[in-house]
């Protein structure tokens, strides 16, 4: 378990620099109430200062495309029940997003999607009239008029960048990206960024149910991250450079990245090394046969 009324955390506020805006103070989230601490833990709160979200079968289940109509003006009507259908845990989301902005934790969504249905579902979940996600921090391609893609996009990295130099996040480590697509997932994890993979949509299973964000895949991240490193008392932190504008693209720091700092633990990292080339393999594959 991580203490965060210890020393230790308390130096690690003040390396992060975070400041309540009203008292100055460094901010403590161990101090969050316990409900609070239900939605998001104090250790996912210091851990990431940046986090994003794509949106096509991460938050929403893309069958709604096929299913209900995508007009905004006709999503801002959709009532809750049709809500749980399409956006499977818009009410966790909706309690997240603003507690992490409380806790000065930036947000953003990075989509290949379209930019006025990802707001109107938005607004949708917060009210007209929210502050969370806006133009700023919705990025999605452009498009003509028939919906044709008029960007020259390969992956989400110039997103997450540009959103990085947005909020003056410069560390990549300190950043979190949800994402059902393992491409995206790969090319984040290049810049050294926490890149999870959503299940998604499950056209394959009995129930045809997917699996997106919510409470439950935060939970196994904070597992996996704990797990990856708090028994050596250490950081899931990267070995190789990780401030804005140097990439490291090469295999070896790839690797490396998702060592921790003080740990020893061969058999994880071998782990880790061996789904990293499986991914990898899927992901030149994928390329090959399109
Ligand atoms: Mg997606």
């Amino acid at each position: 378990m991580v203490n965060m009324n210890n020393s230790k955390n308390s130096k690690k506020n003040k390396v992060t620099g975070k400041k309540n805006k009203a008292t100055g103070k460094n901010i403590d989230y161990g101090h969050s109430s316990p409900a609070e601490n239900k939605i998001v833990s104090p250790f996912m709160s210091n851990r990431f200062d940046l986090w994003l979200w794509d949106f096509d079968d991460t938050l929403i289940d893309s069958n709604t495309y096929y299913k209900n109509k995508m007009k905004p003006e006709l999503i801002l009507g959709r009532s809750n029940s049709e809500l749980d259908i399409e956006f499977p845990c818009w009410k966790y989301f909706k309690k997240l997003v603003p507690l992490l902005v409380s806790r000065g934790i930036r947000v953003g969504i990075v989509s290949f999607g379209t930019y006025a249905i990802i707001q109107a579902y938005m607004d949708r979940v917060f009210g007209p009239s929210q502050k969370y996600f806006t133009k700023n921090n919705i990025l999605a391609p452009c498009r003509d008029d028939n919906g044709r893609i008029m960007d020259d996009i390969t992956n989400k990295n110039n997103y997450i960048r540009r959103l990085m130099k947005y909020y003056r996040v410069g560390d990549y480590q300190k950043v979190i990206l949800f994402d059902d697509r393992i491409e995206n997932v790969a090319d984040a994890t290049l810049l050294d960024v926490v890149a999870v993979k959503i299940p998604g949509k499950d056209a394959t299973s009995i129930s045809g149910i997917g699996q997106y964000f919510c409470l439950d895949i935060l939970k196994k991240v904070e597992s996996d991250l704990k797990g990856f490193c708090d028994k050596h008392n250490g950081g899931f932190s990267s070995i190789g450079s990780r401030k804005s504008g140097i990439r490291t693209k090469n295999k070896k720091n790839l690797i490396e990245g998702f060592k921790c700092s003080c740990s020893n633990n061969k058999g994880v990292i071998s782990l880790m090394i061996l789904i990293f080339i499986m991914i990898f393999s899927l992901y030149f594959l994928d390329i090959f046969l399109h």
